[in-house]
């Protein structure tokens, strides 16, 4: 991966069947057949990541990720995919920590610490999620919910682990809620995490690390989030849905 190069992530969540999935990825790869100027990855459903693995092998910009792994190599959990099935089916990324599976399938640090593991032992890049919830927002403890965020998963790794990580600020209150954060807010959570990594990491981790901002991304607050100095990157949930937003989106970036 180059060093910072801006990285647009599409979160399909739990939507798109696989022939809607595919006309998504066809329609995008139209809209985006000139463009070069950032890293582009999708995530959609377990069940759509083969066919849409194929699709993309025409468009090697835009990349496969998946939304969740376990991080077990293989046996015994009904229902769970590991990294290496990611990786075999084409995926380059997957989702750790989004604060729907840290809500409703309570998922700890120490579960996506292992998770993260897992994740790169098998080539892919981890995009971990951290984010505070409204009432730590409100009552300005958000600096430490991120720093224990951070602390508990990526404490004592080595930076040959670590620069293989995407860092995604998704403050909770802002996901899928059409509250986004002010640029300004933005900026401010992003540069602590990069204040943060330095203080646990060192310096070249900190500025070497992609930070991505996730929260009701649309096409019109893209590009002033983008435009702040430690955002490298946005993760889109609802606005991915759709080709015109998500595409609109990605050319936002300069
Ligand atoms: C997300 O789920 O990661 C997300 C950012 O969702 P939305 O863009 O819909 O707020």
């Amino acid at each position: 991966m180059n060093a910072r190069t801006k990285i647009i992530a599409g979160n399909w969540k739990m939507n798109k069947t696989v022939a809607e999935a595919r006309s998504l990825v066809c329609e995008l790869q139209g809209r985006l057949a000139t463009f070069s100027g950032c890293d582009v990855v999708l995530c959609p459903p377990f069940t759509a990541l083969a066919s849409v693995a194929k699709l993309l092998e025409s468009t090697p910009r835009i990349q496969l990720g998946a939304q969740n792994l376990h991080p077990a190599p293989k046996g015994a959990f009904t229902g769970e995919i590991s990294a290496s099935m990611l990786s075999d089916v084409g995926c380059r990324f997957v989702i750790v920590g989004h604060s729907e599976r840290r809500r409703y399938f309570g998922e700890t640090d120490a579960f996506l610490r292992d998770k993260l593991l897992a994740a790169v032992s098998a080539g892919l890049h981890p995009i971990f999620c951290v984010g505070e919830e409204l009432a730590d927002r409100e009552a300005g403890r958000w600096p430490d919910h991120l720093r224990s965020q951070l602390q508990a998963v990526l404490h004592d790794l080595p930076p040959s682990i670590l620069m293989e990580v995407v860092l995604a600020y998704e403050p909770v209150w802002a996901i899928g809620t059409g509250r986004t954060a002010t640029p300004e807010q933005a900026q401010e959570a992003h540069a602590f995490l990069r204040q943060e990594l330095e203080r646990l990491h060192g310096n070249s981790v900190a500025t070497g690390l992609r930070l991505q901002y996730g929260g009701s991304v649309t096409p019109e607050n893209a590009r002033e989030i983008l435009a702040q100095p430690d955002v490298d990157g946005l993760l889109v949930g609802g606005a991915s849905l759709e080709a015109g937003s998500f595409a609109s989106i990605v050319l936002s970036v300069e």
